[in-house]
């Protein structure tokens, strides 16, 4: 299949890399962070605490999350209600990342995103879509960067949005964010064998998408 999956850590520059990327190659963009964020504002919307494994299964079953594509941006819907402008504080972030480790969440997200890129080729980013959702993609990226520098691009989209930013709060999430996603038993967070590594520390925006373009036209070609 033509898609190309990009995984890594929190904050690692993925969705600004990925939507650029699926707009210069003219494919769609599917921002995967985004519906976990969803199930988990259902979740939170219900008073659940992120450790109670029987309610957030259950909660599952009473969740319609759809991705649906308005002036080429993904918006994404939870019961029938558009919830994209709810999804990106920490508190979703951080109950996004402690419900993912779930099998029920983990389930109904893989499929929905397995039926996306079944229509049209993607540039999807997540943790485990290259080693789970897509293993067939034609590019399979891996990209992170150091947790200080990705605390630091968290902290300023947060500043950029009139939101506070505690540097150190940031860091300590992040880092706590990561030994859940990279250790959780289904669909863990990690390089899948033929994934090429991109440590974005010290490149600027257009180098990284400079290098995956290469990656992919040079795939396309073969
Ligand atoms: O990428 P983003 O920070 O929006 O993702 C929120 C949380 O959703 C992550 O911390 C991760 O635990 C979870 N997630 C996941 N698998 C994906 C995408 C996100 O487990 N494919």
């Amino acid at each position: 299949m033509n898609s190309i999956a990009i995984d890594g850590p929190a904050g690692a520059g993925k969705s600004t890399i990925a939507k650029l990327l699926a707009r210069e190659l003219g494919m769609i963009y599917v921002d995967t962070g985004a519906m976990y964020r969803a199930m988990a504002v259902h979740f939170l919307r219900r008073g659940l605490s992120a450790d109670d494994a029987a309610g957030i299964a259950a909660a599952c079953e009473t969740a319609q999350v759809e991705i649906r594509y308005e002036d080429g941006a993904q918006q994404v819907y939870l019961n029938g209600e558009n919830v994209t402008g709810l999804l990106r504080t920490e508190a979703v972030g951080n109950m996004a990342s402690a419900s993912s480790v779930y099998a029920p969440v983990r389930a109904r997200m893989v499929a929905l995103q397995q039926d996306l890129a079944a229509k049209t080729p993607v540039v999807m980013d997540g943790r485990d879509i290259g080693t789970v959702v897509l293993p067939d993609a034609r590019l399979k990226i891996y990209l992170t960067a150091s947790v200080e520098e990705r605390a630091r691009r968290r902290a300023n989209e947060l500043r950029e949005k009139g939101q506070e930013a505690d540097l150190a709060q940031i860091m300590h999430d992040i880092e706590e964010r990561d030994r859940r996603d990279m250790n959780r038993p289904i669909g863990p967070l990690k390089q899948a064998a033929d994934a090429v590594l991109v440590d974005s520390s010290h490149m600027t925006i257009a180098q990284v998408i400079d290098t995956i373009r290469e990656q992919y036209e040079q795939r396309a070609g073969n």
